[in-house]
């Protein structure tokens, strides 16, 4: 049998062979890179579907999409209008899951960066909050002994 895709079948497929090298993720990626971090995209040793992995740093990288991980206080964690339970049930999930990937890599002592998207959308915009974020980030992973385990 023919295997037919319509354009817009075609173009569907494609964005979701992308969807993991989203915008926010690259720019992130490339940001550290310029700084001088090497890291891995996905090591497959560390628990949890991290975007950036610093061996050296021993800290795993998530950048969260705030409508999906549920962003606290942020415009983009809006609640949809209809099937409102469905919608709260996949939030629910994921922020569960999420909660799980934190407990494991805690277990193994590696540390877990979140950066939420809006922030790197304001790191993009603002050049002097890019800075202070990359400073805050910097001290967090360089820090041997900080007994916070996790950054938002
Ligand atoms: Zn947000």
């Amino acid at each position: 049998m023919a295997d037919i895709v319509t354009a817009e079948q075609r173009s569907r497929n494609m964005a979701a062979i992308r969807s993991r090298d989203t915008k926010p993720e690259v720019y992130l990626r490339k940001l550290f890179f310029a700084k001088g971090y090497r890291y891995r995209i996905a090591d497959k040793t560390v628990p949890g579907h991290h975007d950036i992995f610093l061996r050296k740093y021993n800290t795993a990288i998530f950048v969260h999409g705030c409508f999906w991980h549920r962003h606290q206080n942020c415009k983009y964690a809006y609640m949809p209008k209809s099937r409102v339970e469905v919608w709260q049930k996949k939030f629910n999930d994921n922020v569960r899951r999420g909660k799980i990937v934190q407990d494991e890599l805690q277990a193994r002592n590696i540390k877990c960066l979140i950066v939420w998207e809006c922030t790197i959308k304001k790191m993009i915009r603002d050049s002097t909050m890019q800075k202070e974020l990359l400073a805050q980030i910097h001290s967090f992973i360089q820090d041997m002994h900080n007994t916070k385990f996790c950054l938002y």
